[in-house]
């Protein structure tokens, strides 16, 4: 297990204190899924329906844990349709490659998290024609002009 790299993602919010009671949970129960401070945690969480304090955008995380499914819990408009969006997503990388350029404004040189696939109409077809590579704010500037702007972008 490499370490420190679940640590700084996008879309969760940890303060250094909890960062490193994970670490240190880590360190000691190395190979373990669900440490025995998780069970009864967790266990503890479920009695005297507590389960209200658990909120949205506020997830719990351990080391290990699969933070791309995390992000896309945290931010997905999908409506828990995560295996569609990836499945879609696939679909566009094997058909439109990752252009490193933005269509809009002509940026080039993006990569990873710096340029998105949008969508044109947000019917998330199957359609090559409906596809944008678009840099953030260009993908931001777009949504908003097509009226997609939802107040989960906001964050
Ligand atoms: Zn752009």
């Amino acid at each position: 297990m490499p370490k420190g790299v679940y640590i700084h993602k996008r879309g969760i919010d940890l303060t250094d204190k909890q960062i490193l009671h994970f670490k240190k949970l880590h360190e000691k129960n190395r190979g373990r899924s669900l440490t025995k401070e998780h069970k009864l945690k967790i266990s503890k969480a479920n009695k005297g329906g507590n389960k209200t304090s658990f909120k949205k955008g506020h997830i719990t995380w351990y080391p290990g844990r699969d933070t791309l499914a995390l992000q896309g819990h945290n931010n997905s408009n999908w409506k828990g349709d995560n295996v569609g969006y990836r499945a879609l997503h696939d679909w566009v990388k094997a058909k439109l490659g990752i252009p490193d350029t933005c269509e809009k404004c002509g940026k080039s040189g993006l990569k990873g998290k710096k340029i998105h696939w949008a969508n044109k109409d947000h019917k998330y077809r199957r359609k090559k024609s409906d596809w944008l590579r678009l840099c953030v704010p260009c993908h931001r500037k777009h949504d908003y002009e097509k009226g997609f702007w939802k107040p989960w972008n906001k964050k």
